[in-house]
């Protein structure tokens, strides 16, 4: 079997939505230290048949390439819930 051009931990990995959103969201507003999304005031959470949440401060859609993940690394616009 022949070998492919390049070593395969060499070849560039396709990232999740996600993760590019909260990548975007860490670099144009920085992280805040031990905090998570799951504690700020703008992570929206929804329950019908299933659960999902959203990030207020993002642009959404109904799509889950936009959902949020509780356990993200919260930004620098992280506000503590009340
Ligand atoms: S910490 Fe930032 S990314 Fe996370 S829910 Fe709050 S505003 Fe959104």
């Amino acid at each position: 079997m022949q070998d492919g051009l390049f070593p395969e931990d060499e070849l560039p990995v396709a990232r999740p939505r996600q993760d590019v959103r909260l990548a975007d969201m860490h670099r144009i507003y920085g992280v805040t230290q031990g905090a998570i999304c799951g504690n700020c005031r703008h992570f929206v959470s929804y329950r019908q048949s299933t659960r999902w949440a959203k990030c207020a401060k993002t642009r959404t859609t109904a799509s889950r390439a936009t959902d949020w993940k509780a356990r993200n690394a919260a930004c620098g616009l992280f506000e503590a819930e009340d």
